[in-house]
């Protein structure tokens, strides 16, 4: 399969009064071309910053990526000067957010803003950059898109407008689609239109997506794999189904059982107990140690060695090392 973007050892962090949160903290992951990862984990995380590193949107200062490569065809971003990164954002790359209404402006009818997109970036007329605009509008399933082009953001409904930001966002054509959070402004029936939605985009351009979310029901519908952060770091990666039906990092676990699902009744929800570590000052070890039921001596002393349980399935936790048993017997468990 051919991968699309790479992303080695990435390191952000930000400059604050009170001292330097690692966000970010060294963090790996590839992405397959016209495959969808889900990205996902409490606020907080990294996952958000992790995206807008991508996009080379991390304000500086007081953010900086201080270490890593993000590969994008060949073309390692981090490297590349801001004007070349313009040239490449919304075009090659296009992000959608999670608040609709901060993406559009009020004050201009959708036809125009579509328009403006695409003739940012590309020498077309205004009739072909209108019959383009018809064409995303009816790509992302707009009824009567002539007329609803000469309209203006109030006018329509915030599922609307979020199809209205995907269409903004894929009317140049991106190869790579970032969408962080793109659905926790709506109400349930909607979120589900517009998970269906990317799958529909997905089958008709080919494009590759990272979606960025903290609801794994999200993930359930529309993802092929799966990361998972946690203070700054992705803990455990892998296909839907192994992330699902095998997971062995006992945060993706908690996680998991933490959230309702269609398919098992009468469970009952289990919060995972405590908060993550303060990233002013992360933890040398494992950073789910003080919540975690499985913690041994040396989690709070040694960050886990990655462990593979498949080719596509990963896990950062010492329980999966085969060191593990010994270690087991020679500390004690809390609990
Ligand atoms: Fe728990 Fe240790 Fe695994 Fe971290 S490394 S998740 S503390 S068992
Ligand atoms: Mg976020």
């Amino acid at each position: 399969m051919d991968t699309i973007l790479e992303v080695k050892n990435l390191h952000v962090t930000f400059s604050t009064y009170g001292g330097t949160i690692k966000a970010v903290r060294g963090v790996d992951f590839h992405l397959n071309k016209g495959e969808t990862l889900a990205i996902v984990g409490e606020s907080g995380c990294g996952k958000s910053v992790t995206s807008n590193a991508i996009m080379r949107l991390i304000p500086d200062p007081p953010g900086k990526i201080t270490n890593g490569t993000i590969v994008f065809k060949d073309k390692d971003l981090t490297a590349l000067p801001e004007k070349t990164m313009r040239s490449i954002r919304g075009v090659d790359i296009s992000m959608i957010f999670q608040d609709p209404m901060t993406a559009l402006n009020p004050t201009l009818t959708i036809g125009t803003q579509l328009m403006e997109g695409v003739r940012q970036h590309h020498r077309i007329t205004s009739d072909q950059a209108k019959s383009k605009a018809l064409e995303m509008m009816h790509l992302v399933g707009i009824p009567n898109p002539t007329e609803r082009l000469k309209q203006y953001p109030h006018q329509f409904s915030g599922g609307m407008r979020q199809r209205i930001v995907i269409a903004m966002a894929l009317i140049c054509e991106p190869e790579l689609l970032i969408a962080d959070e793109p659905t926790t402004a709506l109400d349930v029936t909607i979120q589900a239109q517009i998970l269906e939605l990317f799958d529909e985009i997905q089958e008709a351009t080919g494009v590759s997506i990272i979606l960025i979310t903290h609801d794994l029901g999200v993930v359930a519908k529309i993802a092929d794999r799966i990361a998972v952060m946690y203070a700054g770091k992705i803990i455990e990666v892998g296909t839907k189904r192994e992330i699902f039906y095998d997971p062995q990092h006992p945060y993706t676990k908690g996680l998991l059982k933490s959230v309702p699902r269609l398919d098992v009744t009468g469970e009952k929800l289990v919060p995972i107990d405590g908060t993550p570590p303060d990233l002013f000052s992360p933890p040398k070890g494992c950073p789910f140690t003080a919540r975690c039921p499985f913690a041994m001596e040396v989690c709070d002393k040694v960050y886990p060695v990655t462990t593979e349980q498949s080719d596509t399935h990963k896990v950062d936790c010492w329980l999966q090392d085969e060191r593990a048993k010994q270690l087991l017997a020679a500390s004690a468990i809390k609990q």
